[in-house]
């Protein structure tokens, strides 16, 4: 269902990686209530027919100020993602929300798995923040894939939940070949030698269409029905 649009200003901005840039924005006429794994519709003032229009999941939970924490990569030749990076502190956008079922299904009857590559972990980081400001019964996995070390945002506060919440497992993977600690297959592989005998799951998966399609078909081919997966695209 659509939302009213409303004018939202640009109270932070700040570098999380080399490419991703994390934007904090305060919607200026009314409190945006979400659920963690929903996401926000941007009205850019760019291209041939503006407005063009691009959709920016919320990485943290719902904030009694109301304001929306988002995060996005760079594009290169990007139209939106390279009109966001011009944005500074009080500046303004134009947004709709919240809208997506990208959300955990309650009750919560199953293990969860999460599934990211890049900045697909932004709504996966906010559902997870939101579950664990909780005590949790489930156990939970993020397979998480970069480019490199330093793209993996949010890395720091993955390692350190882990170290205490026994029921929270990070797999961290490098994607580049490059870096020569730690785990570099790629997420599908790492999917098929923890979860390969594994029904009893809920897969959770983010990313673009070509890394999102083959591991939701990987979990069908083992039993899955397709609603017993969720999935987020971002193309
Ligand atoms: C429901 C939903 C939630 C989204 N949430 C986020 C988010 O939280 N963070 C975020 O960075 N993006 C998110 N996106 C993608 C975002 O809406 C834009 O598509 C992205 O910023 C690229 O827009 P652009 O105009 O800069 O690039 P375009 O000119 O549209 O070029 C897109 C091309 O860039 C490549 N690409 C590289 N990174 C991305 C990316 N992140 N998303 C899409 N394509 C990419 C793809 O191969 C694609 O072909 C989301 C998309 C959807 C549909």
């Amino acid at each position: 269902m659509a939302q009213p649009t409303q004018q939202a200003q640009v109270t932070r901005v700040r570098a999380l990686s080399p490419t991703v840039r994390e934007l904090v924005l305060s919607p200026l006429e009314r409190k945006i209530s979400f659920r963690p794994g929903q996401w926000v519709s941007l009205q850019l003032p760019v291209g041939e027919h503006p407005p063009l229009v691009r959709a920016y999941s919320m990485a943290e939970p719902e904030a009694a100020s109301g304001h929306l924490v988002l995060a996005f990569d760079h594009v290169p030749k990007g139209l939106g993602s390279g009109y966001l990076v011009t944005l500074k502190e009080g500046d303004r956008v134009v947004l709709s929300g919240p809208y997506g079922n990208f959300v955990v299904p309650e009750p919560l009857t199953k293990d969860l798995v999460f599934i990211a590559r890049y900045t697909g972990i932004v709504p996966i980081r906010c559902i997870i923040k939101h579950l664990f400001g909780a005590p949790q019964s489930r156990e939970m996995t993020l397979i998480y894939g970069g480019p490199a070390r330093a793209e993996l945002i949010y890395h720091d506060e993955f390692t350190a939940l882990s170290a205490v919440q026994t029921n929270f497992h990070y797999v961290p993977t490098i994607l580049n070949g490059q870096e020569a600690a730690g785990e570099s297959r790629p997420e599908g592989e790492l999917v098929a030698s923890l979860f390969a005998d594994r029904r009893d799951v809920f897969p959770m998966i983010c990313g673009v269409k070509t890394f999102v399609r083959p591991l939701r078909t990987y979990f069908t081919e083992r039993g899955l029905e397709r609603r017993e997966i969720r999935v987020e695209t971002y193309d």
